[in-house]
């Protein structure tokens, strides 16, 4: 019986938790959703863990650095509750030699889900992957967790790839009504 593991509700940041746009670099380019830190307490209360999953090659790219995305990623937990976030700084062609690689953490690969599930002894079964990109949906079927497309950013309309999730819904509000 594995009654003590809780699951989780991974989510990605932009387009799901604050607004999409193309490199958010700072705090003050953060537009949260109004209805985001109300969703969290709902997600936690149903008894789900809420954590970021989270591309963030704009590090690699040079645009922003690491500490400026702890900021952004203290300021995301302050208002909204979320439990961690995990992010991937890396990019292929990154200018910064320190980030530039092909990682295994960078969405659609699942090394950032897989990484939260040891650390939170996640019970991966029940959880879910939320996002607004093909990316994010093929990195919760490779961690073999159920899926949902949110329209609240990028979405159906523009997706990188063919995917099929297991749900799609507008934006949160609507998708932690299924957990
Ligand atoms: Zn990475």
């Amino acid at each position: 019986m594995e009654g003590d593991k809780r699951p989780a509700v991974f989510l990605d940041r932009d387009g799901v938790l604050i607004q999409e746009r193309s490199y958010v670099c700072s705090v003050a380019e953060m537009c949260i959703f109004p209805f985001a830190e109300e969703c969290i307490t709902k997600i936690k209360k149903k008894g789900y863990y809420s954590i970021v999953i989270t591309n963030q090659s704009g590090i690699a790219r040079g645009l922003f650095s690491e500490y400026d995305l702890q900021k952004m990623n203290e300021y995301l937990i302050r208002k909204t509750g979320v439990d961690a976030i995990y992010y991937c700084p890396h990019h292929p062609n990154g200018i910064v030699e320190k980030y530039r690689k092909k990682c295994s953490c960078r969405k659609p690969q699942s090394g950032l889900l897989d990484r939260a599930c040891v650390d939170f002894d996640i019970d991966m079964k029940r959880s879910y992957m939320a996002g607004d990109r093909a990316s994010d949906i093929l990195a919760g079927q490779r961690a073999c967790i159920k899926t949902v497309l949110l329209e609240s950013g990028y979405g159906t309309a523009h997706l990188e790839e063919p995917v099929t999730p297991d749900f799609i819904f507008n934006d949160l509000r609507d998708m932690i009504k299924i957990l």
